[in-house]
C-alpha cells in the first residue's frame, strides 16, 4: 500500500487516508479527484473495511471497471470484486432487483430504455385521441423525467395547481393524464424506466424504514465521482444511505456541471458542507494531466463565468504547443483538416489511433468527421449515438429475450408478435390492448385466456395468437436451464428471426445477420465472465440487467485502437493525448437554444472547459464558415469561447488567406457544397478578429449567360464571376430561385460579405454573396 500512496501528492494523501466522516474534494479538471477516490477505497479495504460495505458511483459503468482493476492491481482481485461500483442506475437497479417487490414490481422487471418509453407514450397519446403535434412523444417523454427527477409524482403532480397549469399554459392540458397512464402501464408491465430506477429507490427508502436501515447499515462508507452532476433524485439517495454513518466522501468540480438541462443540480456540490456535521473540505490545485497551455487556456475560458467557486489549478508538467486554432471554409473541410492533421501527427509522432479524440456538441456533428476518417482510412468509432442495442435487429432479439423473462412486458410484446410476419395485424393488436386496458390485465393475460375472452378476434387468428404463446412458453421452459447464450442462440434460429435476416441480400441485411452474431458472440464473453463470478449465473436475467444499462460508452472493447468521437458530454473525466473540440461556432457551440439566460451562457461555458481539459499533450479548436445544418447550409461565426482564451495560449494556424477568398482556387472544396441550397440566419456581429484581406468593397457578379441549374442542382457550378462587378444598396437583381428582389443593406468583408435583399414574391433574405447567383437588372 506505502508504494502506492507514494504516487499521490500531498494534498491528494490527505483525504485518501483519512478513513472517517463526511468529506468533499472540489478540485479542478485533471487534479487527480478520481485518483484520490480509487486510492481510498483501496485503502479502506486495506485498514479492514469490509469490501462489501463501500459503495462507489460513478458516472459511467466503464469508469467503475477502472476503478475496480485498478483496485484489484492494488489489493488484490477476489477482494476487488465484492466492492459495489458502478452508476446510480447499475447499482439501484441491482437493488430494487431484491426489494422491488415493496413497490409491487417483480424481481424480473424489465428496464424501458428510452425508445420504450417513448414507443410506449405514443401509444397512450394515440389511445387517448390526442393532438400529436401538440403531444410529441420527446417532449412528453422529457417533461415526465423532469418530474421523475425532481420526485413529483402522480399524485404529487395532481396535487400542485402550479403545475398543472403550467402544463395547461403550454398547450398540454392532458399531461397529468399521460403521465398517469405511462405510470400505470409501466407498472403493469413490470417495467421501469430509466428515472424510476432512481425514482423508485426512493419511494422504497423513504417508505420502507426497514428496507433503509438495512442499506444503511450495509453501505458504511459511501463515495461519489463527479458529484456536481447528481440530480435531485439521486442527491436524496445518497443522502439518506448515508445519514446514519456519515462516512461519506463526494468529488467534484462545480466547473464541470453540464447536465443541469436534465436536473442536475449544481448546488448539491456547494451544499454540501450544510447537510452534513464537520464536513471535511479539501481541494487539489495541481493539475497531472495536460500541458500548460492547455491549463493556462481553460483557467482563462471559465473565468469568464460568474457563478463559480473560486480555485487554483496549476501544472508543473512541460508547457507544450500552444492550443491550435483552425478556420475552415465548410464543415467538409474542417472534417478534412481533422482527418489530415490525424494521420499526420500519428505518423510524425508515432502515435496511436486511440491517442486522438473529436469532441463535438452535438451528435449531428459526427457525420462529416466520419467521411473524411473514412476517406483516409482511420479507424474510429462514434461513441453514445444509437447504442449497439438500440439498433432494429438487435432490439429484435432482445425483445424476445425479454418477453420470455417478464412476459408482462407490454413493448416487447407487441414488438415480435408479429416479427417475423405469422399473419397477426395490427388491429388485432389494437384489439388486445384495447381489452387489456378494459380487464387490468397485460396483454399476455389475454393471450393466454384468448379462448375465453371477449374480444373480437376471428378464429383463424387465434389459432396464431395460441401459436406464439405456446412458442415463448417453450422458450421460458429452455430458460430454466439454459445459460443466456444457450437460449438467445436457439432464439434466433427457431423463432424465424435469423430467416428473416437471411432473406435480405443487400448490404444492410448482411450488417444486420453480421450485427446479430456480435450480439451473439457478447451474449457468450457475458455468460463466460459471470460464470467466473461467485454468485452469478450468467442466465437471462443478468444478461438483460447489462444489457439495458449498458452505455455505448461501456461496450469499447479493450484493444480496439481507434480514434474516438463522442459528444461532450460523454466525455467527462476522460483524457486523450490529442484532443479536436470541432464545430466552434456561434449558435453551435454555445448552443443557440442556451443562449438565452446567463446560467445557459454559463453552462455552455463549463462544457467548453470540460472539452478542453480532455486533452494531454494537444487540443485543436476548428470551426467552419459554413456548415449544414438541418439539411441547410448555414453561414457561421466563430465561437466565442475561442475569443475568450488568453492569446498567449493559442495560435492560428489557419491556411493562406487565397484559399478563403476565392474558393474557385481550391478545387476540392465544392466537393460537399451546394451553393444554391445556401440559406441563411439571423445577422450575427462578427466577435471574432478577422483577417481576410478582401478589399474593402465587395465586387459582385452580372454574368448575363449564367448556366442554369436543373432541378436537383445537379449541373449547379458555383459563381466563378463573383468577384467582378459592383454590388451596390438599391440595386434590382434576379436570383434564380427567389426572383427579382432590391438590395437593402451589404455588410462583412471577404468571402463573408451578405447582402440582404427584399426579394418581390420570396421576402427578405440575407445571401451569402460568395456563393448567391445574382443577376444585377
Ligand atoms: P476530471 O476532473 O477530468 O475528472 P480528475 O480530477 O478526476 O479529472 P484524474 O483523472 O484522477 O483527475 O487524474 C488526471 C490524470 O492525472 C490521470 O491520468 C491520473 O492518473 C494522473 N494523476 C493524478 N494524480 C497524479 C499524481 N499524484 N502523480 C501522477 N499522476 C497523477
Ligand atoms: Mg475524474
Amino acid at each position: 500500500m506505502e508504494k502506492y500512496l507514494s504516487q499521490l501528492n500531498d494534498a491528494q494523501l490527505e483525504p485518501t487516508i483519512q478513513v472517517d466522516g463526511p468529506m468533499i474534494i472540489i478540485a479542478g479538471a485533471g487534479s487527480g479527484k478520481t485518483r484520490v477516490l480509487t486510492y481510498r477505497i483501496a485503502y479502506l479495504m486495506h485498514k479492514g473495511v469490509d469490501s462489501f460495505s463501500i459503495l462507489a458511483l460513478t458516472f459511467t459503468n466503464k469508469a467503475a471497471r477502472e476503478m475496480k482493476e485498478r483496485i484489484a492491481q492494488i489489493v488484490g482481485e477476489s477482494e476487488a470484486k465484492n466492492l459495489w461500483m458502478g452508476t446510480f442506475h447499475s447499482v439501484f437497479a441491482r437493488i430494487l432487483r431484491v426489494e422491488g417487490h415493496h413497490l409491487g414490481f417483480p424481481s424480473n422487471f424489465t428496464i424501458y430504455d428510452t425508445q420504450d418509453s417513448q414507443k410506449l407514450l405514443g401509444s397512450i397519446i394515440k389511445e387517448m385521441n390526442l393532438d400529436k403535434d401538440l403531444y410529441k412523444t420527446k417532449q412528453v417523454y422529457s417533461r415526465i423525467s423532469s418530474y421523475k427527477n425532481s420526485l413529483i409524482t402522480v399524485k404529487a403532480y395532481f396535487n400542485n395547481p402550479e403545475l398543472m397549469e403550467a402544463d395547461a399554459m403550454a398547450r398540454r392540458p392532458q399531461m397529468g393524464n399521460i403521465y398517469k397512464a405511462y405510470v400505470d402501464r409501466c407498472f403493469k408491465a413490470g417495467a421501469m424506466d430509466f428515472d424510476d430506477l432512481l425514482l423508485r429507490t426512493n419511494e422504497l427508502l423513504t417508505r420502507f424504514p426497514t428496507v433503509l436501515a438495512k442499506y444503511q447499515d450495509k453501505f458504511r462508507y459511501i463515495l461519489v465521482d463527479e458529484y456536481q452532476d447528481t440530480n435531485h433524485s439521486q442527491y436524496l439517495i445518497v443522502r439518506a444511505l448515508a445519514d446514519r454513518f456519515q462516512n461519506i466522501c463526494v468529488v467534484g468540480d462545480d466547473a464541470q456541471s453540464i447536465y443541469a438541462f436534465r436536473g442536475a443540480n449544481i448546488n448539491n456540490i456547494l451544499n454540501f458542507q450544510r447537510d452534513y456535521d464537520n464536513v471535511k473540505l479539501y481541494r487539489l490545485e495541481q493539475n497531472y494531466r495536460s500541458t500548460k497551455n492547455i491549463v493556462g487556456a481553460a483557467n482563462s475560458v471559465i473565468d469568464h463565468n460568474q457563478t463559480k467557486l473560486d480555485k487554483v489549478v496549476w501544472t508543473a508538467n512541460e508547457e507544450g504547443p500552444k492550443v491550435k486554432v483552425h478556420r475552415s471554409l465548410t464543415d467538409g473541410d474542417e472534417g478534412r483538416y481533422v482527418a489530415s492533421t490525424i494521420w499526420e501527427t500519428k505518423m510524425n509522432q508515432q502515435l496511436n489511433n486511440s491517442d486522438f479524440a473529436i469532441l463535438y456538441r452535438t451528435n449531428a456533428q459526427s457525420r462529416a468527421m466520419e467521411d473524411a476518417l473514412r476517406k483516409r482510412n482511420i479507424p474510429y468509432r462514434i461513441y453514445g449515438g444509437l447504442s449497439f442495442y438500440q439498433r432494429k435487429e438487435i432490439k429484435d432479439v432482445l425483445s424476445y429475450l425479454r418477453l420470455i423473462l417478464n412476459p408482462s412486458d407490454e413493448e416487447a410484446l407487441k414488438r415480435i408478435i408479429n416479427y417475423p410476419g405469422r399473419g397477426i395485424g395490427q388491429t388485432t393488436i389494437d384489439r388486445l390492448v384495447v381489452a387489456a386496458n378494459g380487464l387490468g390485465k397485460t396483454i399476455w393475460e389475454i393471450l393466454k385466456e384468448i379462448d375465453t375472452v371477449q374480444v373480437n378476434i376471428n378464429n383463424g387468428t387465434k389459432n396464431k395468437l395460441r401459436d406464439f404463446v405456446t412458442l415463448i412458453e417453450s422458450y421460458q421452459v429452455m430458460n430454466q436451464t439454459a445459460t443466456a447464450f444457450e437460449l438467445a442462440e436457439h432464439v434466433v434460429k427457431s423463432s424465424g428471426l435469423m430467416r428473416e435476416f437471411n432473406k435480405d441480400g443487400t448490404p444492410e441485411g448482411v450488417t444486420r445477420l453480421e450485427n446479430v452474431e456480435e450480439l451473439l458472440n457478447g451474449v457468450k464473453d457475458f455468460v463466460e465472465g459471470q460464470q467466473e463470478l461467485a454468485d452469478a449465473k450468467g442466465d437471462l436475467a443478468e444478461f438483460l440487467e447489462d444489457v439495458a444499462l449498458a452505455t455505448d460508452l461501456d461496450n469499447e472493447k479493450g484493444d480496439d485502437d481507434v480514434v474516438a468521437l463522442m459528444t461532450i458530454h460523454l466525455a467527462k473525466g476522460l483524457e486523450f493525448n490529442n484532443v479536436f473540440v470541432v464545430g466552434l461556432e456561434e449558435d453551435l457551440f454555445p448552443s443557440a437554444m442556451s443562449m438565452n439566460t446567463r446560467s445557459e451562457l454559463e453552462e455552455e461555458r463549463r462544457l467548453f472547459y470540460v472539452a478542453l481539459t480532455r486533452a494531454e499533450k494537444q487540443a485543436y479548436l476548428t470551426y467552419a464558415l459554413s456548415r449544414y445544418r438541418w439539411g441547410k447550409l448555414v453561414d457561421s461565426d466563430p465561437s466565442r469561447f475561442i475569443e475568450e482564451i488568453d492569446d498567449q495560449f493559442i495560435e492560428n494556424i489557419t491556411p493562406p488567406e487565397e484559399r478563403r477568398i476565392n474558393p474557385m482556387l481550391s478545387a476540392d472544396i465544392f466537393g460537399d457544397v451546394e451553393p444554391n441550397k445556401i440559406r441563411f440566419k439571423k445577422p450575427v456581429q462578427p466577435k471574432f478578429k478577422k483577417k481576410d484581406k478582401a478589399p474593402e468593397k465587395f465586387v459582385a457578379s452580372t454574368p448575363k449567360n449564367l448556366k442554369k441549374v436543373d432541378a436537383l442542382g445537379k449541373n449547379d457550378v458555383p459563381n466563378t464571376n463573383l468577384f467582378d462587378g459592383n454590388l451596390a444598396v438599391g440595386n434590382i437583381v434576379s436570383h434564380m430561385r427567389f426572383g427579382k428582389g432590391e438590395v437593402l443593406k451589404i455588410e462583412g468583408k471577404g468571402t463573408d460579405t451578405k447582402a440582404e435583399i427584399k426579394f418581390e414574391v420570396a421576402g427578405v433574405k440575407k445571401l451569402l454573396l460568395r456563393f448567391a447567383k445574382l443577376d444585377v437588372i
